[in-house]
C-alpha cells in the first residue's frame, strides 16, 4: 500500500506563522511505524519545498514530495518536474505584479518556491483579507494562459499552467511501485487536496481532515490528532491480520 499525507493541517496543526508548523504528537512515530510495515510505503506530499518539509518532519525511509508534487525524493525515487523558460518567466512576471500591488499590506508575505510563488495572507487583518481576495479574483479574470492561480488556506499561489499537482505525483509513485488504485490512501486538508481527491481513482481511499463536509472524500476526520489515532488503529488491525 501507498500511504500519502499532506503536511500542514494534516500531520501538523495549522498555525498562525507557517514557519512554526510542527507535527502533532506521535505523528512522526506513527508514520515511522507505518513505513516499517511490510508492504507499506509512505509519502509526505506538501506545497512546501522538500528541504523545508524534511526539516519539520523527520522520518527515515519515506518518500518526500515537495512543491505539490513537482519534486519527489526517497525510496529510490528522484524526480524533478522540468519547466520551459516561458512558463518560468510568466510566473515571475505575474508574481512581480502581485507583490508590487499588495506588498504594503501588513502581514502579507511572499514566498518563493521555485516554480511557484506563494502569497500568504493568514496574518493580514480581516478587511485587508477581503482586499487581497478581491485583488486576486480580478487578477485571475485578466486571464494569462501561461499561469494558474491556486487558492489554498489563506494563501494564493501562482504556478505554471501546465504544472503537476499532488494527484499526478501520487499516481507516478504508485505506477513506479506497481501499487493498484485501491492500494493508495491519501489524507489532506486543503483545497489543493480536494482537487487531488477528484483526480485520483475512485478506489483510492481519500481522507479529509477538517471541519467541513467534502463529498469527494471517503472519510472525514476533524483534526491531525484524529488521523494519528486512525493510523494507530489501522496498524493494530493489520498486525492482527
Ligand atoms: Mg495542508
Amino acid at each position: 500500500m501507498l500511504f500519502c499525507f499532506d503536511f500542514d493541517g494534516t500531520l501538523s496543526d495549522i498555525v498562525k506563522n507557517p514557519d512554526k508548523a510542527q507535527p502533532v504528537k506521535n505523528a512522526e512515530k506513527s508514520v515511522e511505524r507505518l513505513a516499517a510495515l511490510k508492504g507499506c510505503m509512505v509519502c509526505v506530499i506538501s506545497g512546501r519545498r522538500i528541504y523545508d518539509l524534511k526539516k519539520r518532519f523527520k522520518v527515515k525511509n519515506i518518500i518526500y514530495c515537495g512543491n505539490h508534487g513537482a519534486e519527489i525524493q526517497g525510496r529510490g525515487i528522484s524526480y524533478r518536474f522540468r519547466l520551459d523558460e516561458a512558463y518560468k518567466k510568466s510566473v515571475k512576471c505575474a508574481s512581480f505584479l502581485v507583490w508590487g500591488a499588495l506588498k504594503k499590506i501588513p502581514g502579507f508575505i511572499k514566498e518563493n518556491k521555485g516554480y511557484v510563488t506563494a502569497f500568504h495572507y493568514r496574518n493580514v487583518s480581516a478587511p485587508d483579507r477581503l482586499k487581497v481576495e478581491r485583488w486576486f479574483r480580478n487578477f485571475a479574470d485578466a486571464g494569462n494562459s501561461m499561469i494558474r492561480i491556486r487558492k489554498g488556506n489563506k494563501v494564493f499561489e501562482i504556478l505554471p499552467a501546465i504544472f503537476t499537482g499532488k494527484a499526478q505525483a501520487i499516481r507516478l509513485i504508485a505506477e513506479k511501485e506497481q501499487i493498484p488504485e485501491q492500494g493508495v490512501f491519501f489524507a489532506g486538508d486543503d483545497t489543493t487536496d480536494i482537487e487531488a481527491f477528484k483526480e485520483l481513482g475512485k478506489k483510492t481511499v481519500k481522507v479529509f481532515i477538517g471541519r467541513k463536509t467534502v463529498t469527494a472524500a471517503d472519510m472525514l476526520l476533524k483534526s491531525p490528532q484524529e488521523l494519528v489515532l486512525l493510523l494507530e488503529i489501522m496498524m493494530d488491525l493489520m498486525k492482527e491480520g
